[in-house]
């Protein structure tokens, strides 16, 4: 049996918080690989080109050989759901464990999620520490059980595993804004997606 991780998200664009995520799961659970799915068309977020936010995570992800993009979610029309996700990927990969990587945040918001039922007993959960609002680690495990609660409330059992890392304050929405007010973005993400950026002048207020 192989083990796969899905990290799954908008990569508008992508940053350093997302790869050391990804890197954590690599090295503490043992996964076979990472497959990056950027999301085609996803429910409540506008969000540049497909074309653009795939080819940033090509150039973030080129260098680590356990790292793949998939380009999955452009197969399907409409809203891109993530069980939908899940069962197109494993149709390719017999006898696969799946995981899927996801902050904290979001992780929080699955039992609102299209079939979310399902999909929650579908793989094991990596989850990422990020800050809601000031609370410790111990308090955000506190918050994965409310959300165990939560499921297990309807029947439905998750399986899910805090991933050891430092708490990584950046986000996509951090780099458009400073990107909005020309401000550097310089640390935050890697150079070659600096440069992308800078060379489609994505994020800018002269793009809009
Ligand atoms: P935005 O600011 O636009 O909402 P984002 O930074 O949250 O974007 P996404 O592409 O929406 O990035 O996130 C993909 C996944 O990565 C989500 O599960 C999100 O919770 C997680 N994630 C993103 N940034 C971090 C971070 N700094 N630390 C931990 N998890 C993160």
């Amino acid at each position: 049996m192989q083990h796969i991780g899905i990290f799954g998200g908008t990569f508008d664009p992508i940053h350093w918080g997302h790869l050391l995520v990804a890197q954590t799961a690599l090295s503490q659970v043992p996964l076979e690989k990472v497959i990056w799915v950027p999301s085609f068309n996803p429910p409540h977020k506008k969000v540049v080109l497909f074309k653009h936010r795939w080819e940033m995570l090509q150039l973030a992800t080129k260098q680590n050989p356990e790292f793949t993009v998939s380009q999955i979610e452009t197969k399907r029309s409409g809203t891109s759901y993530a069980i939908n996700t899940l069962m197109d990927l494993s149709s390719g990969y017999a006898n696969t464990h799946w995981y899927w990587i996801i902050g904290l945040d979001t992780f929080k918001t699955i039992p609102r999620w299209y079939r979310g039922n399902e999909l929650a007993q579908m793989c094991d959960w990596l989850i990422a520490p990020r800050l809601l609002g000031g609370e410790t680690i111990a308090e955000s495990e506190v918050i994965c059980k409310q959300v165990e609660q939560q499921f297990k409330e309807q029947s439905v059992a998750i399986d899910w595993q805090f991933l050891d890392l430092p708490l990584v304050a950046i986000s996509s929405s951090l780099i458009r804004q400073l990107c909005h007010k020309g401000q550097s973005i310089r640390y935050l993400v890697p150079e070659s997606v600096r440069s992308y950026i800078t060379a489609h002048g994505l994020y800018s207020s002269k793009s809009e």
